[in-house]
């Protein structure tokens, strides 16, 4: 994919014309800026969907606040109460899956696709179905369902604009014409909070310590997956499928500062490179008004402030999630789909201190290599096929999880019982 070479549907934003916009996931935090900016620029943009898990009152709060069409709440549990806080308001709601996947096909311009996890995969689709623009924030959709969602958007010649700041960074670092020329692509990493610990401090780390990312805020999950430097390797399988490379021409590299978000070598030796201070809000206003920019008074990067800027090899020993996850991007097949469904269940088991740090590696690649002899032949070439293979992974890795949580029963400081 390049930004020119994709959809036909993007027209250059002109004074005057509104894009209508769906935020899938309005409550979290890619939500929450999403919703900041359609808020600041009433003239360009018109709310049409919004949706969230079972936050209710805050999902309500922002349809009102943004004069939303639809609000959808996956939780079923809060219909009543959703439907009472939007009374009188003359916006419509649902809730559960089919309400989720209704907010994603309601006809709009743009949907930011920011709802977390393999649970963000159905509607994003019905999104992606509409054959205009997706804002893809979540990552975890191209991880589980890459070769199907792209041959989706192909098939719909839906734009894809990426979110995620290194995919923001290598989409404005490609050059149409030039794209041919791409020799490598590489994406720089934090290094996540444990960046500097010894091998026993990892394996002593506890949820708190891991919730604390040095540059960037953010959800729970994606927290998570900085610490152990999967959020890296899920990245590396995202941008596989986002910019049609080889797997052997992406690499991650750390950066600590967080202000180079990634590169992009061509052939006569040219490197292109996206800078910027480490807020979200960058790249996800560059989603909402591309091909156009938007006016942000975001602090701006000072490079003599920032003084150094410092470049480093990941190091797979303390992380082992990164050599895992690149391992199932050159497997293929099934591989990243139960990768991505394992994390999901290793890292709540790690905030509900049912394993230990490490344990969130382990139990990932323990469910990959169970799974290579269980799932043999299922390929996640439908949403059915995506959502078996996602299902058999998860009890899998419960499984597995109870065996090793059986084993170590009471050796992590800080555990208690499941
Ligand atoms: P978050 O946890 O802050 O928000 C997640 C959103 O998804 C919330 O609106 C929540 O209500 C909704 N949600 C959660 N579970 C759901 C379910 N089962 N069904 C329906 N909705 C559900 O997460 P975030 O940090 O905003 O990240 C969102 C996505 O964007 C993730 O895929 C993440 O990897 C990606 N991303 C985030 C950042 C970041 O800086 N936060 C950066 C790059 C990419
Ligand atoms: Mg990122």
């Amino acid at each position: 994919m390049n930004k020119n070479g994709q959809g036909s549907s993007a027209e250059p934003e002109s004074a005057g014309q509104t894009k209508r916009v769906s935020v899938l996931g309005a409550t979290g935090t890619i939500g929450q800026h999403t919703c900041d900016l359609l808020a600041l620029h009433p003239n360009r943009f018109q709310t049409v969907a919004l949706t969230a898990n079972r936050n209710a009152k805050k999902l309500a709060s922002l349809a009102i606040a943004l004069k939303a069409e639809y609000a959808a709440l996956a939780d079923e549990s809060m219909a009543e109460e959703l439907r009472l806080l939007l009374k009188g308001t003359g916006i419509e709601c649902g809730t559960g899956k089919a309400a989720l996947v209704e907010a994603g096909a309601r006809a709009a311009d743009l949907i930011m696709a920011s709802i977390v996890g393999s649970a963000g995969l159905a509607p994003t689709l019905a999104a992606l179905h509409q054959g205009t623009t997706v804002a893809l924030a979540n990552k975890e959709c191209l991880v589980s369902a890459g070769a199907f969602f792209m041959k989706e958007r192909e098939r719909c010649g839906t734009t894809l604009i990426p979110v995620d700041s290194e995919h923001s960074a290598v989409f404005q670092s490609l050059d149409s014409l030039e794209c041919e020329h791409v020799e490598r692509i590489v994406l720089t990493a934090s290094g996540g909070p444990f960046r500097t610990w010894t091998p026993e401090q990892i394996a002593a780390a506890r949820p708190e310590d891991a919730l604390k990312h040095p540059n960037w805020t953010m959800g729970q999950k994606i927290t998570i997956d900085s610490a152990t430097m999967m959020n890296k390797g899920l990245e590396l399988i995202e941008a596989f499928h986002l910019f049609n490379v080889e797997a052997d021409q992406l690499s991650a590299v750390i950066h600590p500062q967080s202000i180079i978000h990634a590169l992009v070598y061509y052939s006569d030796g040219s490197v292109i490179a996206q800078a910027s201070l480490p807020d979200m809000r960058t790249p996800i206003a560059y989603s909402l008004a591309w091909p156009a920019r938007l006016k942000a008074d975001f602090k701006r990067l000072d490079l003599a402030a920032a003084g150094h800027l410092t470049f480093d090899e990941p190091d797979p020993a303390r992380f082992p999630a990164l050599r895992i996850a690149k391992e199932s991007l050159r497997a293929g097949g099934a591989a990243p789909t139960v990768l991505n469904a394992a994390n999901e269940v290793a890292v709540e088991a790690f905030l509900n201190r049912s394993t230990s740090f490490p344990g969130i590696a382990a139990l990932v690649e323990h469910t990959l290599s169970k799974a290579e002899s269980d799932l043999a032949g299922v390929v996640p070439d439908s949403l059915e096929a995506v959502m078996y293979l996602d299902t058999r992974a998860r009890e899998i890795a419960k499984t597995v999880l109870l065996e090793q949580t059986g084993a170590c029963a009471g050796s992590y400081a800080y555990s208690v019982p499941i």
